[in-house]
């Protein structure tokens, strides 16, 4: 994988790491005086990149300390592993809910498998080495981390998924998101500025959590997001008012469908929202553009909405 990243100032560094496409997915690179952190390691294919950035920034494998995933998506910690045996020193700084799948990934990677069959896993996300357990930190809700006197804290976020957190970078008064900031596409971005979008992705979407994390973090006066899908993103308050809309429009098109092609139904109704909210966006795409941008994430959010109404029916 060829080097494409941006310095985003402050020691802080946006990795591509072509997942499907450029600009999709990233890899977060922060240098601090003689030490250095990754968050958010893409797949395992984008070891070369990031080794190769942090010979460009002078910074030799041993200085790296933490590597530290949001949560355990393969688009997000897939590259772990890897990047653990390339980093002699480093410790992996994880929610606790994801230590072990972390530390074995047997389970990970036949539920992928068993989703897109063998050779589209080998070729997406490549070999995924398990992290050994005493490299591992398990960071419960406020665990607070030094690089070089820069300190990082760990903030629980339910609402994507059960073990994300976000990472909150007081000096850069940043948050590294993850997924829980929703996703943010430069190809939506129009004059009115980023078009964001809630990933409901299988399995553990959360409605009120997810109003609840936002909250969390608005508290903390951000002026900056890091999105992992991607890269900075301003003006962190008035994403977060669009994003508690969402929430709630997501629920309503979840508890509109019905029958027996629901998730085809909720399918349909994420589609035509956001070409919608698109259009009021100010975006001159059509809709086929639209379809071309969003589709894959939109089939995931409408698997991931049938799977929260199955979860609440069970506990009526
Ligand atoms: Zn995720």
């Amino acid at each position: 994988m060829k080097l494409s990243y941006q310095d985003l100032g402050q020691g802080i560094f946006c990795i591509d790491t072509f997942y499907y496409r450029p600009n999709l997915d990233g890899c977060y690179l922060i240098q601090q005086g003689d030490e250095a952190a990754l968050i958010d390691t893409g797949t395992s294919h984008v070891a070369p990149a990031v080794m190769e950035l942090l010979d460009l920034r002078g910074i030799r494998p041993e200085q790296v300390k933490y590597v530290i995933p949001t949560h355990v998506h393969l688009d997000h910690a897939g590259g772990t592993g890897q990047l653990m045996a390339l980093l002699p020193n480093a410790q992996m700084i994880i929610h606790p809910m994801g230590a072990r799948h972390m530390n074995h990934p047997e389970k990970i990677i036949a539920g992928t498998i068993a989703v897109y069959g063998e050779e589209v896993f080998k070729e997406r996300y490549g070999t995924i080495l398990p992290v050994p357990e005493e490299r591992t930190i398990e960071a419960e809700d406020g665990f607070e981390v030094s690089l070089a006197g820069r300190k990082l804290r760990c903030i629980h976020t339910l609402g994507h998924a059960r073990h994300h957190f976000c990472v909150w970078d007081e000096q850069s008064r940043g948050l590294f998101t993850g997924d829980t900031f929703g996703i943010s596409y430069r190809e939506l971005d129009t004059d009115q500025g980023p078009f964001m979008f809630l990933p409901s992705t299988p399995i553990d979407f959360d409605p009120e959590a997810w109003h609840d994390s936002l909250n969390r973090l608005t508290h903390l006066n951000p002026t900056q997001l890091f999105l992992t899908h991607f890269c900075r993103v301003d003006q962190p308050a008035l994403r977060a008012v669009a994003l508690h809309e969402e929430i709630d429009d997501y629920v309503a098109i979840a508890l509109n469908a019905g029958g027996e092609q629901r998730e085809q139904q909720i399918r349909e109704g994420l589609t035509h929202y956001y070409r919608d909210r698109l259009r009021q966006h100010g975006s001159q795409l059509s809709d086929v553009e639209i379809d071309e941008v969003l589709g894959m994430d939109i089939a995931l959010c409408a698997q991931g909405l049938e799977v929260w109404l199955k979860r609440r029916e069970k506990q009526q």
